[in-house]
């Protein structure tokens, strides 16, 4: 008996930030209009073993074709399957080896690249190359150690840009970038537990620097399982705070459907052409649809209505659910009896619909518009079968996660058999001695902290943000320079001046120009502003103009002050001063000699 409310495993899923796996395209995502297009239709051939895969089947179902979007400096032959590749990229496999080492796992001594069936037109050759690493590892995550099961190297597919009845578009200048997949044991048991291993891989991860970030760059998918209901994968977390969402809800989904199966009866399912009922509908996709000689098909699910308004999800009721199965096969949806219907808007067919079905006030009913023999296809292989499935429970399959932490049906479970060797790249024979674990960022930012006398919130800022060895760099170089002011810099200078100038700054490029000249005691620290936006705006920067004031004049401004002023605060004193030095000065200098002279009077 499982004493755990849910159970739930990660995959991680991370890009690298070298060159692609198998070819030397860098690794640059791009989605202006594409240079080149073309197209191809995929079939999916019988595995090894003689069977196709069941996801294959499913989706060849839907006779797609696939447009392939291409650019000539991110793409060449290896991306079409025009070309076999041959050599596994040596740094990639590099990080990979340093991953494994972070993650204790057992290394696997000669590393075979395998051929992964993909049908969904998101690899150009139908599929995709992975191979094992390593495998059985741990890491220990708020005390608790999670068993990870293993780890892969593998090249990402090309990205969606548009999914269509009958042609899908896909981006090809994601495809081939190295991936790092981590799987880890169903070992995790709240969605907050979930969000923090999420977070300590990312972690880890980033602390090789030799990760992709930002958007898209990593993405979690997490399979959920309550006692009672089944194994389901959810693919394509949006971020942490979704992911933790994502683990909710398919907890309470699965919940709802094992209380669902309870009442749903198991019966017969009938379908019906209803056609007839929209006659003068003033819904128009479905007038549309329907001169164009698609038809309207309806089946009736006895003593349903009531099932059909349960709520499985935050604002996704059953029926919405069963439509999320129509929408996966790229039909317009499906309509159910227990929505609103003034929206499409159906007004009098409801009861045109209700009396060609036969329903009684505690019945419900599908509706489905479209191509006859496809709705006849998906009714008969997808349809019924998955309302027969709710008299037993939680099925098992591959969801997709949405931005609001729901989930829609996406495939079935895939199969086994999906496993094939390349036999066009040789097996490798892996060397760690030289694979040197890289410091954690939690460490980096302790020892950044202590080592350099700077907040822990700015060393943290400076391990997470990947800047830490610019910061290194620049606080040994000039030496004069506080190193909280280089930290600043780097971590908050850039969002400062966009928000206020609207401008973005290069840091990496500007920082050096303008730490040269504070180093040599050229500008004042609280100019540093100015200049920067002058640099970012390619203007010519007058820097004696920023010479800071000095300490002989500062003394006696200040001084005047004092004496203008008696019994002012030291606060008050020092707006003063820094207006009247024209901000040509170090506020902590201004500070130090205010406090010194005060002191003296
Ligand atoms: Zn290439």
């Amino acid at each position: 008996v499982n004493e755990h409310a849910l159970t739930a495993g990660l995959e991680v899923h991370q890009q690298l930030d070298t060159k692609k796996l198998f070819c030397a395209c860098p690794c640059v995502i791009r989605d202006d209009p594409a240079e080149f297009v073309v197209e191809r239709s995929l079939r999916a051939s019988a595995g090894e073993s003689g069977e196709t895969d069941i996801a294959a089947q499913h989706e060849q179902k839907k006779q797609k074709r696939y447009q392939y979007h291409g650019y000539q400096d991110t793409t060449c032959l290896v991306e079409l399957d025009e070309e076999p590749v041959s050599r596994l990229n040596p740094q990639a496999l590099h990080v990979a080896l340093q991953v494994a080492k972070m993650l204790q796992l057992t290394l696997i001594d000669e590393m075979h690249v395998m051929r992964k069936t993909v049908v969904d037109g998101s690899n150009t050759s139908g599929f995709q190359r992975t191979m094992l690493v390593g495998v059985q590892g741990h890491i220990e995550v708020e005390g608790q150690q999670i068993r990870i099961e293993q780890l892969c190297l593998e090249e990402d597919s090309a990205k969606i840009m548009q999914r269509g009845t009958s042609v899908d578009v896909y981006n090809l200048s994601r495809l081939g970038i190295p991936l790092l997949e981590i799987t880890t044991g169903p070992d995790l048991h709240s969605p907050q537990q979930v969000k923090a291993v999420a977070a300590y891989i990312g972690m880890l991860l980033r602390s090789t620097e030799a990760v992709k970030r930002g958007l898209g760059t990593i993405r979690q998918d997490v399979n959920v399982s309550v006692p009672g209901g089944n194994r389901v994968e959810i693919k394509g977390a949006q971020d942490l705070e979704n992911l933790g969402l994502l683990v909710d809800y398919e907890a309470q989904r699965q919940k709802a459907l094992i209380n669902l199966a309870l009442i749903i009866p198991k019966q017969q399912y009938l379908v019906q052409d209803l056609t007839v009922a929209f006659k003068e509908t003033q819904a128009k996709f479905i007038a549309k649809s329907i001169q164009e000689g698609q038809v309207a098909l309806g089946v009736k699910l006895a003593g349903w209505k009531e099932s059909l308004a349960t709520e499985l999800m935050p604002g996704v009721r059953l029926g919405k659910e069963l439509a999320g199965y129509a929408k996966a096969q790229s039909f317009g949806g499906l309509i159910h009896s227990e929505e609103d219907h003034t929206k499409y808007p159906l007004t009098k067919e409801v009861s045109t619909i209700k009396q060609l079905l036969h329903c009684s006030d505690d019945d419900g009913w599908l509706l489905m518009i479209g191509e006859k023999s496809r709705l006849l296809t998906f009714y008969e292989h997808v349809l019924v079968p998955r309302l027969q499935q709710l008299s037993v429970g939680v099925p098992k399959e591959v969801r997709k996660a949405e931005i609001d932490g729901t989930n829609t049906y996406l495939r079935p479970m895939p199969g086994a058999n999906r496993m094939y060797p390349e036999t066009d790249v040789r097996p490798v024979s892996p060397d760690t001695a030289h694979v040197q674990l890289p410091e954690l960022l939690t460490e980096r930012a302790k020892r950044l902290a202590k080592q350099y006398g700077i907040s822990s919130d700015l060393a943290d800022q400076l391990a997470r943000d990947g800047v830490a060895k610019y910061f290194e760099q620049w606080v040994s170089k000039y030496t004069n320079v506080n190193a909280s002011v280089i930290a600043n810099l780097l971590v908050s200078k850039e969002q400062e001046i966009k928000t206020r100038h609207n401008i973005i700054v290069d840091m990496i490029t500007y920082g050096p120009v303008l730490l040269e000249k504070l180093h040599e005691g050229l500008i004042a620290v609280s100019s540093i502003e100015d200049i920067l936006v002058k640099l970012a705006k390619q203007q010519v920067v007058d820097w004696d103009s920023y010479a800071p004031a000095d300490e002989t004049k500062v003394r006696a401004t200040l001084q005047q002050l004092i004496a203008d002023n008696p019994g002012a605060s030291i606060g008050l004193l020092m707006g003063k001063a820094m207006r009247a030095l024209e901000n040509k000065v170090d506020g902590k200098q201004v500070q130090r000699l205010l406090g010194e002279l005060m002191l003296n009077e």
